[in-house]
């Protein structure tokens, strides 16, 4: 009911009935207030969500601005945690599972995940392409670990895609965190060591109390925390292939790194 058709009902009440008693004068008028002030709150709140919204859409139009190629904004409630998913790290074991502080059996397990995002109500969730040559390349995993770029450049242009996505990542939260947004949490794809530690004996954060050598750009996977990003990316419509150690790049339209911001 709209403000308008408040007061003439409210009106038609006293008409009516006269001034049967002041008893009903007052829960009438008090209905009135109750029911403006209500109306009040609730022009409040759409005006509050309006402006939610507009804030959500800057920070989808950022990622799209900073390199993804496809960038949404979503309930929690579309973010799925599922175990399966930071198992496959361990299972079978990664190179860089337990070698990373952001890496399983470290970093946020299950449950944990699980009630980070329960205290979030909306999300970025963005991706970026990376070519199907350069993603699935069978000498990838020895080319890494070996620390020995491949003369075709496949190596460091894949680098160079992980590092956009965990800039993206930051810049999101940080364009979040100006507007008001904190504390917002970030995941990204992959393990940050070889990005960021790649010539370091270790991870810092593991063998010391110093913590993260570079704690402004890490962050960890949205995998390694059993975010389901595959699923995820089906729903909101995008194509996603998972790509193994022995996928060859003709089988695959593409690769894509996906990374996700919990803002509020
Ligand atoms: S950036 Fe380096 S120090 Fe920080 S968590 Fe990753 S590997 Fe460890």
């Amino acid at each position: 009911m709209g403000a308008s058709e408040t007061q003439r009902g409210s009106t038609a009440g006293r008409t009516g009935h006269g001034g049967i008693g002041t008893l009903e004068l007052c829960n009438q008028e008090n209905q009135d207030e109750v029911a403006m002030e209500s109306h009040g709150e609730t022009q409040a709140s759409a005006t509050s969500n309006a402006g939610l919204m507009i804030r959500l859409e800057e920070l989808r139009e950022l990622a799209l601005a900073r390199g993804a190629d496809q960038a949404v904004v979503i309930p929690t409630s579309e973010v799925i945690v599922d175990p399966r998913v930071r198992l496959k790290c361990m299972i079978p074991k990664c190179y860089m599972s337990g070698a990373c502080a952001h890496c399983p059996p470290h970093g946020s397990s299950f449950n944990e995940t699980k009630d980070m995002v329960s205290r979030y109500e909306w999300a970025v969730f963005f991706r970026v392409l990376v070519d199907s040559s350069v993603i699935a390349n069978e000498k990838a995993a020895s080319i890494i670990l070996s620390g020995v770029w491949d003369d075709g450049g496949k190596l460091s242009t894949l680098g160079g895609s992980y590092m956009l996505l965990a800039s993206i990542v930051k810049v999101v939260q940080k364009r979040a965190e100006e507007m008001g947004y904190s504390p917002t949490f970030g995941f990204a794809a992959g393990d940050c060591r070889d990005l960021f530690c790649h010539y370091q004996p270790t991870c810092q954060s593991l063998q010391t109390r110093r913590g993260c050598r570079h704690p402004s750009l890490s962050s960890p996977s949205m995998e390694s925390c059993g975010l389901d990003a595959f699923t995820m990316a089906a729903r909101v419509g995008w194509d996603a292939y998972p790509i193994g150690g022995t996928c060859r790049p003709e089988s695959v339209p593409h690769g894509a790194l996906m990374g996700l911001v919990l803002v509020t």
